[in-house]
């Protein structure tokens, strides 16, 4: 990816490196310092909104079903508390090619702001378990104090309150997830029955722990610096106009320390600047910017696909600034463009261009969404049987009848020929009470006058009725001889 317009003595060097793997090629740990100000506060409370909402949906119940639920295995799925069958996938692909788009759209225009406010790993790593780690090791520079000292009581006491802190939290996050995928009740059953009872979703719940306390406790920025396919697209999503966090380098340059001259300057002087402050950037190269950076990275070296938009060096920057009584704002939301030129224009063709395949997409997930059937019918010709004559002289077909309710009340069904005129239809198979949001099968025996048959194959219309009132019309094939059958309405 771009960018950078900054002065240094080797200015592109950041990009043959990470910052978190040594010249060995081995990875050192990062010590970001605690931030605070007004974007880390904003943060935190929406990420106890989050946290809440993540730990809570799959537990809370509308109509007797789970909020949410994504059970992958048995093609079940429910968003706010609405259901979707395997009949309705075409609808959760839409719905989730919706969600796809509107974060490429937010990403063109505000950059990764998804990783920083809203995605799980951010939440979960900066709001939970950094901050489980300060209060037990203390800040960046008393953890590293305590990672590099020997073997103690004190190192052994708080290392073990850490991790199996950070076990428990892991055991509840993969629990939560696992109520997800399998459903919150069949998820209290394993965990209320023996785990020989249970043994898939024993070691189910026992991976899923395992794999977030690594990433949680070992894993970590790498998650988002080298796993996420999302932070891979960045350099495909953004561009000078996109509204990300930037380091001002029109001000902030030439950047130089802040001496004891400085200093007195400001206090002394009354906030009278030196000859030499006032010639150079508003940059002290202070390295708070750097010190908070979750992923250790300079923001000032550019846009960087390390950089989560987490705003943590923004609030850093923000407390040097006013330390030194300059204007807040030398990091801060803004695209490359408007600190270059000072102009903004976000309606790029490229955000035009999403917003109008936002708009097919949504229209066509509102559409499918409002217009669905509450009930499906399906009327298949039963395979393998032929046309047979019954005693009166009809001829009988064999269907087979598979019926969805979605809605969330019971409903009672019968199935009635509408032509040809003196057919009949028998089900085999109790109609009469189809549960909510559940599914049924019947056989149907069809049969029609032998004055009625008009050639070997023939269109025979259903209707079906629910507490008496016709909900759908179904037309299938009748023949006389062997052959497969379609349906359609
Ligand atoms: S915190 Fe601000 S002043 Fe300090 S190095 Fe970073 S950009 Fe420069
Ligand atoms: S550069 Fe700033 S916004 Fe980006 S990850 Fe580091 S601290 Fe967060």
């Amino acid at each position: 990816m771009s960018i950078i317009e900054v002065t240094t003595d080797t200015p592109e060097s950041f990009r043959n490196k990470l910052y978190n793997i040594d010249t060995e090629g081995r990875r050192h740990k990062i010590y970001p310092h605690k931030p605070d100000g007004r974007f880390y506060r904003w943060r935190s409370r929406l990420s106890y909104l989050l946290l809440v909402f993540l730990f809570l949906a799959p537990f809370v119940k509308i109509n007797g079903y789970q909020f949410m639920l994504f059970n992958i295995i048995e093609r079940k799925f429910i968003l706010f508390g609405v259901v979707f069958f395997p009949q309705d996938f075409y609808i959760v692909v839409l719905g989730i090619l919706t969600l796809l788009v509107s974060i490429f759209l937010f990403t063109s225009i505000l950059g990764r702001i998804w990783c920083g406010w809203l995605c799980p790993q951010t939440v979960f790593m900066e709001m939970l378990f950094r901050k489980i780690e300060h209060g037990i090791e203390g800040n960046a520079v008393q953890q590293r104090l305590l990672d590099n000292a020997k073997l103690s009581p004190r190192k052994v006491m708080k290392k073990a309150l850490k991790h199996g802190i950070f076990f428990a939290l892991s055991f509840a996050i993969g629990n939560t997830f696992l109520a997800y995928i399998i459903g919150s009740d069949a998820l209290i059953t394993i965990i209320t029955s023996p785990p020989t009872e249970h043994l898939t979703g024993f070691v189910a719940m026992v991976l899923f722990s395992l794999v977030f306390y690594g990433v949680f406790a070992r894993f970590r920025e790498q998650a988002c610096v080298v796993v996420c396919p999302y932070g891979r697209y960045q350099s495909a999503l953004v561009d000078h106009n996109t509204i990300a966090i930037t380091y001002d380098f029109v001000r902030g340059e030439p950047r130089s320390k802040f001496t004891r001259k400085d200093k007195e300057a400001l206090t002394v002087q009354g906030g009278v600047e030196t000859s030499a402050a006032a010639s150079r950037g508003d940059c002290i190269d202070c390295h708070q910017c750097v010190n908070v950076c979750p992923t250790g990275i300079d923001i000032r070296n550019g846009i960087q696909l390390e950089c989560v938009n987490c705003a943590a060096c923004i609030d850093a920057c923000d407390v040097v600034m006013d330390k030194i009584k300059k204007p807040r704002g030398l990091i801060r939301y803004a695209s490359l463009e408007s600190i270059r030129s000072a102009s903004q224009h976000w309606l790029s063709t490229r955000v035009r261009a999403y917003i109008g395949v936002w708009l097919i997409v949504m229209s066509l997930f509102v559409y499918f969404f409002t217009t669905r059937d509450m009930v499906e019918v399906l009327v298949l010709r039963q395979a393998g049987t032929l046309a047979v004559t019954n005693a009166n002289g009809d001829k009988v077909n064999f269907y087979m009848m598979n019926i969805i309710n979605k809605n969330y009340n019971d409903m009672s069904l019968k199935v009635e020929v509408l032509e040809p005129k003196g057919a009949s239809v028998s089900v085999i198979g109790d109609i009469s009470k189809v549960t909510k949001v559940s599914e049924k099968s019947a056989r149907l025996m069809l049969s029609i006058p032998a004055d009625k048959i008009i050639g070997t194959d023939q269109y025979v219309r259903l209707g079906v009725f629910a507490n008496g009132e016709k909900i759908k019309e179904l037309t299938t094939r009748f023949l006389s001889s062997d052959f497969s059958s379609t349906t359609k309405e």
